[in-house]
């Protein structure tokens, strides 16, 4: 989607000039707090993920196990199905008596919900168990394709690892769990809703950097009152779902130090995009380059090289680190022009379904999205909604 180097640096440069008067907000907190703890007035990088978990814990009076008990498994499954049918028009219906390689596993197909057209199959194996596979990921069984008025049925896998019910102990999923799963959803639904001619352009095979974008998107109903509640309700008691004040200190949460933890991703991508677009770089100057101008000018402590600790999350994804960030700030996009103020338009959706998944890897992702959007994709509605959600920051009591 980004086509070249430059105009990924010229994004993250972008992004990283937005968040600046956020992250040296957010700075300014966690100065003061290191001053109130230590009576020092100090801050360098040494500090910064200690006073974040500290400021957390004084920000936010939310216990992440009492909002467990607001998300039993099977009623968050009824909850995403019964969005994706409301917002894309998609059923779900499980295939009874099917064999499978494990008797926790479920088939469903999915059918159009107005002609009952069927559309694909996903199998769901979201419970844990020794042995298995420990990541949570979709992967294609068989990408769709038509040939001569017929057509092959995309049939997908969506694998996780949610806790199965046992003996007195109900099976209940952590809140990032709950986002992680609807998170695949959407790839199952990307995979399953994708009509090109080819299985070559069919499933997931789209641009790198295009193809989390709609599940960014679809994360963005974890947070919203309507949609959360309809994926909760409390363990003891089904009728009573999560509390609106539950729902505002979950996205508070997800947003709290959004521009220095921003900025740290940003100087990350900055240094991968640069090592993989040139012929010799000095890792340990190139570091010392970039973080003063990035970091705010927080110190790094002295004799250590940030280069030879490159975050695992970054391993495998050469050059394309950008697509994270890149994701979420189109998805955001998205989600502020066409979604915000109407969670479950169903109109919204089909067009979605119908001009950004339908054609898979088919057309220029860039095209894709201006035209669905009307205009060029862009990154202004991302710093609106973190903006609404961040501010006004705290001061230090
Ligand atoms: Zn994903």
């Amino acid at each position: 989607m980004a086509k070249t180097s430059i105009k990924v640096f010229e994004f993250l440069e972008e992004v990283s000039k937005n968040l600046s008067d956020l992250a040296t907000t957010e700075l300014k907190f966690l100065t003061d707090l290191k001053m109130k703890e230590e009576g020092d007035t100090s801050f360098g990088m040494e500090d910064l993920s200690y006073y974040i978990r500290i400021a957390e814990e004084l920000q936010f009076n939310l216990d992440l196990t009492e909002v467990r008990q607001y998300f039993p498994v099977d009623l968050v499954l009824s909850g995403i199905f019964k969005i994706l049918n409301d917002l894309f028009g998609l059923k779900f219906k499980e295939v009874k008596d099917v064999e499978s390689w494990h008797e926790t596993v479920v088939l469903y197909a999915v059918v159009d919900s107005s002609s009952n057209e069927l559309l694909g199959y996903v199998y769901l194996d979201i419970f844990s168990r020794p042995g298995k596979f420990a990541h949570t990921c979709v992967l294609s069984l068989q990408n769709g394709s038509s040939s001569q008025g017929m057509r092959q049925i995309p049939v997908t896998l969506l694998i996780s690892q949610c806790p199965k019910k046992l003996d007195e102990y109900p099976s209940l999923m952590r809140f990032s769990d709950v986002v992680g799963l609807l998170h695949e959803f959407s790839h199952v639904v990307h995979h399953i809703c994708n009509r090109s001619t080819f299985s070559r352009f069919s499933g997931l095979h789209v641009e790198g950097d295009f193809v989390e974008i709609p599940s960014h998107l679809l994360e963005n109903w974890c947070y919203e009152n309507v949609s959360l509640k309809m994926m909760s309700g409390l363990n003891k008691d089904n009728t009573k779902s999560i509390s609106t004040e539950m729902c505002k200190l979950l996205k508070r949460k997800r947003d709290f130090f959004l521009g220095l933890k921003l900025k740290q991703e940003i100087l990350i991508c900055l240094f991968d995009q640069i090592i993989h677009s040139s012929e010799s770089i000095d890792i340990v100057e190139l570091v010392k380059d970039l973080h003063p101008k990035v970091m705010l000018g927080i110190p790094l402590l002295e004799g250590i090289n940030p280069a030879s600790m490159f975050p695992r999350s970054a391993i495998g994804y050469d050059a394309t680190c950008y697509t994270q960030i890149w994701s979420e700030v189109f998805a955001a996009d998205i989600f502020a022009t066409k979604f915000q103020d109407d969670l479950l338009n169903l109109h919204a959706g089909l067009q979605f379904r119908n001009k950004v998944l339908a054609p898979g890897g088919t057309l220029d992702s860039f095209n894709i999205l201006s035209d669905y959007l009307g205009r060029k994709p862009s990154i202004r509605s991302f710093f609106e909604i973190k903006a609404r959600n961040c501010l006004p920051f705290p001061n230090v009591k």
